[in-house]
């Protein structure tokens, strides 16, 4: 008896079907003509509360320039690129001419935006696509702050003016197959020798590490058995990352699997500034509130979407937003960007002021990535069937949401740092077995 592989199987299959079996799927304004899909934006219509008025004019102008850039360069393509699971390479010349990436740092070529600069541009940016938001946060709110918080002088003068033009590209490398959550535990180690270090150990989830050309690596001290920081050009001899695959969001970013054999860094590629996993507690204090940004422009394009669709589309002869039940739904969307975006913004003027406390961070991200979950699932309802397809925008975000809710610290990881903070007890660990209880 002959055995047919899986794909002679499939084509024996395809000569029984159809003559349009395979013919290429419809354009969504030919097949869905009553409304516009999102590679043609809708606009901003969130911004219910005029926040707009609490931007100084600076800010402003990077909301304007950001919103132009994406509305015009990415969302014509971001569906495709989202489906297909691939970054597309050729809008980096464009996006590092935004003058973001780099963020609040000041000098070496960096923009020196405010917090609030860079929040109201991560929340632009994600509005359109939230993948573009990871791409920047990783590079510029991660790799880059690392290298301008807890870099030398020689290191920041050598990469900080090209990543911030993004003529180069950044990662950073802190989570591990065996340490997510618990990621201070991480075991990737550095040993000393003649005239550098040693890393040996895995890397996973790392965003932009299969094309990065820098990569930041947290490994541990084989000697003080403390946290460092290393600085690993792409290529490097013993270096191979993997493209993770079948993601049900962010399918943009390229999140990667890092093997490190035997890889030899420089003692000057080290950074001097990391010499435990405390030092990185100020590279997280802002990237926690970057990323909190993250939810808040998901949540507003999303709303923004719905808006011009319930208006758009007709069903009982009558738009969709005529039908009450769809009014509250939108409304609460609503309510949640309002609030959302309260909460962001003050954490901001908190981390301006030097007042902002890690626990505040915390609650934030998580607070804010739950509401924009909640936001996000309203609005896949509101679309009916195209509330399931990445063409309206929604179907996306809703994926897009679920890592967000879970990197950069979890929902519970991070309600654990702010109750730890309220109530002076950590819980992050079981409590000790204390044996059978006689209860
Ligand atoms: C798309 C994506 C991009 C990422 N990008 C990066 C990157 O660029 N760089 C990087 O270093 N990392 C990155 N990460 C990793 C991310 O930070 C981790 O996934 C995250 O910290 C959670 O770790 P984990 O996936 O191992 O989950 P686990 O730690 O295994 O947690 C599983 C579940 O258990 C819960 N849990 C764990 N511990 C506790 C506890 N003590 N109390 C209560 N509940 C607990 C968690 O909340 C979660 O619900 C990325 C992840 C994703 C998905």
């Amino acid at each position: 008896m002959t055995v047919l592989s899986s794909a002679d199987r499939d084509n024996a299959e395809k000569k029984v079907k159809s003559s349009y079996f395979d013919l290429p799927s419809m354009e969504i304004s030919a097949a869905f003509p009553q409304a516009t899909p999102a590679s043609k934006f809708p606009p901003c219509t969130s911004d219910y509360y005029n926040f707009n008025d609490l931007l100084t004019p600076e800010e402003q102008a990077v909301r304007k320039r950001v919103r132009e850039f994406m509305e015009k360069e990415v969302a014509p393509i971001m569906t495709e690129y989202w489906e297909k699971a691939e970054f597309p390479f050729h809008i980096i010349p464009k996006f590092g001419a935004l003058g973001v990436a780099g963020g609040s740092i000041k000098g070496y070529g960096c923009p020196g935006l405010s917090i609030t600069a860079n929040a109201i541009a991560t929340a632009e940016i994600s509005r359109v696509d939230a993948s573009c938001g990871t791409f920047n946060l990783v590079h510029t709110s991660l790799g880059m702050l690392t290298i301008a918080l807890c870099g030398s002088e020689a290191q920041k003068q050598k990469y900080l003016p090209d990543l911030a033009q993004m003529k180069t590209v950044t990662c950073w490398a802190l989570t591990e197959p065996d340490n997510g959550s618990d990621a201070s535990a991480l075991t990737t180690t550095a040993t000393k020798v003649e005239g550098g270090w040693v890393l040996e150990g895995q890397k996973r989830w790392i965003g932009n590490s299969t094309f990065a050309d820098l990569l930041v690596i947290l490994a541990r001290n084989t000697t003080t058995n403390q946290v460092n920081g290393f600085l690993v050009q792409k290529d490097a001899p013993g270096l191979t990352v993997t493209k993770i695959p079948n993601k049900i969001g962010l399918r943009i970013v390229q999140n990667g699997d890092i093997l490190l054999k035997n890889v030899f860094v420089p003692d000057e590629e080290r950074l001097p500034g990391v010499n435990s996993f405390q030092d990185t507690s100020k590279v997280l204090a802002v990237s926690r509130v970057m990323v909190a940004w993250q939810p808040i422009g998901i949540s507003m394009g999303v709303y923004d979407m719905c808006h011009r669709y319930l208006m758009e589309r007709k069903q009982f002869g009558a738009p969709l937003a005529a039908f009450q039940l769809n009014q509250q739904k939108l409304v609460k969307m609503l309510g949640n960007v309002q609030a959302m975006f309260m909460m962001g913004w003050r954490l901001c003027k908190l981390y301006e002021s030097g007042q902002m406390t890690p626990g505040q961070a915390s609650l934030g991200k998580a607070w804010i990535s739950s509401k924009a979950r909640e936001t996000a699932s309203l609005g896949r309802e509101l679309l009916g069937g195209n509330g399931v397809v990445g063409d309206f925008l929604v179907a996306k975000a809703f994926g897009d949401l679920e890592p967000i809710f879970t990197y950069e610290g979890t929902y519970d990881i991070n309600t654990l740092v702010t109750g730890r903070e309220v109530t002076g007890i950590a819980s992050f660990k079981p409590p000790a077995s204390r044996g059978r209880s006689r209860l």
